[in-house]
């Protein structure tokens, strides 16, 4: 297979527009306006079968109101006037790429019309939900025939402007010159290409505490009715919240937020007593969502304090539960963030010390700093069974499995999701390149432009659907193999609150 792409222009001034970068890795074929024409240059095309990829690249009417000259639609879908569609996946992949080179992207439909559409067919079709219209891609993509296909438009005609504007030379020049720009993500797409294998960690995503949390809400939503306030985000995930938002949950940072009496949930990370006290004297109906592992170091807490001990808090200062988990004897607890502050810290009392640890933290991290404690207080004393969980630990020792097998790791998950961070921190220990990304829109071609092996794993708070989102768009740079490396097989259940229990 040769290393160019076919890239279809179909006019002169769109093929002429196309940057020097994407032409010296492309065979361009200029298939003529419309759906005839389109239909005889996806024959040629499909003759063309050394070709990684059919990128198609040219100008479009936008439908969606507020999408301007120049600005870029990267189409999700095609869709042919008969009702068929062409999916086209890894589509954020090149919206991310265009969006770095300064460009406004839209990632839609985009409708191919028998004909040039005016304004009242754009507004259907902006009913339908395309984000453009043009008379060929549907088509041409017939030339793709299971090979990556990428589809670029540039904006040449806002959605509500009538055909033959004075204003379309101008409008003209702006789409051919964003078409430039914007030809050099297809350059970059085009350099991605390529077949690949997928190394998937397991243990990945959700843990036994995230999965009670949820399901915590949502039993409260079906019960109750909206709205459900939560304190905090139930888990730390933008998109586990945004898909409770819509149910009707109501996310606030604390109770005094939440009206007297209303049904309130505490997040997965745990409240510091403190916050217990808020809301009985608010008379809220609450439901305790706290992780029983993170319950765990609380009753520690507790009883480290009332034994006289100083408790040595190790964990990250600001976080969630280390508020809550410090709450439970706030005269008792010394935070300790690093080898630095292990260093540093005194007590009242040497003999009586003991430690406790955030569930998220790194396994090896904090055996450092463990080492430094223990050497300076030798009578140094721990909880009856390791804080940092089960979930943490399997997912760390999976993603390191994966990161010695990689050229880059992909963590799925949120920025405030501690134990995400850590797996991106865990993966670069092992030597390996690693991100952190949201989902597949985060994801940088760059990154993954010259690996042969990806790596992906997802912090506790990251829903599996995401992973697989994240696979589908590397599958459409090329032919992947998926590899499941497995560390740990894990069964672990919480029983649901008394409040929400319905058996
Ligand atoms: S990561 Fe661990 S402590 Fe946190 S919710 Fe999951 S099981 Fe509980």
């Amino acid at each position: 297979m040769s290393d160019r792409v076919l890239v279809y222009a179909p006019l002169r001034l769109e093929e002429a527009s196309l940057s020097p970068s994407l032409r010296r890795r492309a065979r361009v074929i200029r298939s003529g306006a419309g759906p005839a024409r389109a239909r005889i240059a996806a024959a040629r095309g499909l003759a063309v079968d050394d070709a990684r990829g059919v990128a198609i690249a040219g100008v479009c009417a936008a439908t969606r109101p507020g999408l301007d000259p120049g600005d870029v639609v990267v189409a999700s879908e095609l869709r042919r006037p008969d009702g068929t569609t062409i999916p086209v996946p890894g589509c954020h992949l090149l919206a991310g790429a265009v969006r770095s080179l300064g460009l406004r992207a839209e990632v839609g439909p985009l409708a191919s019309a028998e004909q040039v559409a005016g304004p009242s067919e754009r507004h259907y079709l902006a009913e339908t939900g395309a984000v453009g219209v043009d008379t060929e891609s549907a088509w041409l993509a017939d030339a793709a025939a299971g090979r990556p296909l990428a589809v670029l438009r540039t904006v040449v005609e806002s959605a509500d402007r009538e055909l033959l504007d004075p204003r379309t030379v101008l409008w003209g020049t702006r789409a051919l010159y964003a078409l430039r720009r914007a030809s050099e993500a297809l350059a970059g797409w085009a350099d991605a290409l390529r077949p690949r294998r997928v190394a998937l960690a397991a243990p990945r995503s959700f843990c036994a505490g995230v999965e009670r949390a949820i399901e915590i809400v949502e039993l409260a939503l079906e019960q109750r009715g909206a709205p459900v306030y939560v304190r905090k985000q139930i888990v730390h995930n933008e998109h586990v919240v945004a898909s409770l938002e819509s149910r009707g949950a109501v996310f606030v940072e604390e109770v005094d937020e939440i009206p007297r009496g209303a049904t309130a949930v505490f997040s997965a990370h745990g409240v510091a007593p403190a916050v217990r006290m808020a809301a009985r004297e608010r008379d809220l109906d609450v439901i305790d969502a706290t992780c029983p592992l993170v319950s765990k170091v609380h009753a520690e807490a507790r009883r480290f304090a009332a034994d006289g001990n100083t408790i040595l808090l190790i964990g990250h200062d600001g976080h969630e539960e280390i508020e809550g988990t410090a709450g439970e004897a706030p005269e008792s607890v010394v935070l300790v963030g690093d080898v630095g502050d292990a260093k540093r810290i005194s007590v009242p009392d040497p003999a009586r010390v003991t430690y406790l640890t955030q569930t998220t933290l790194a396994v090896d991290e904090t055996a450092e700093i463990l080492d430094v404690l223990r050497e300076r207080f030798p009578a140094l004393r721990g909880p009856r069974s390791d804080d940092i969980c089960y979930a943490t630990t399997n997912r760390q020792q999976a993603v390191r499995e994966i990161a010695r097998q990689s050229d880059v790791v992909l963590v799925v998950g949120s920025r405030t999701s501690s134990n995400s961070l850590r797996l991106v921190e865990v993966s670069e220990r092992e030597g390996a390149t690693a991100h952190l990304v949201d989902d597949d829109r985060d994801i940088d071609l760059e990154w993954i432009a010259d690996a042969r092996t990806i790596g992906i794993s997802a912090g506790a708070s990251a829903p599996d659907r995401l992973v697989n989102e994240v696979v589908d768009a590397i599958g459409a740079l090329g032919e992947i193999e998926v590899a499941e490396a497995t560390t740990a097989s894990e069964s672990v259940f919480f029983r649901l609150p008394p409040e929400v229990r319905t058996r």
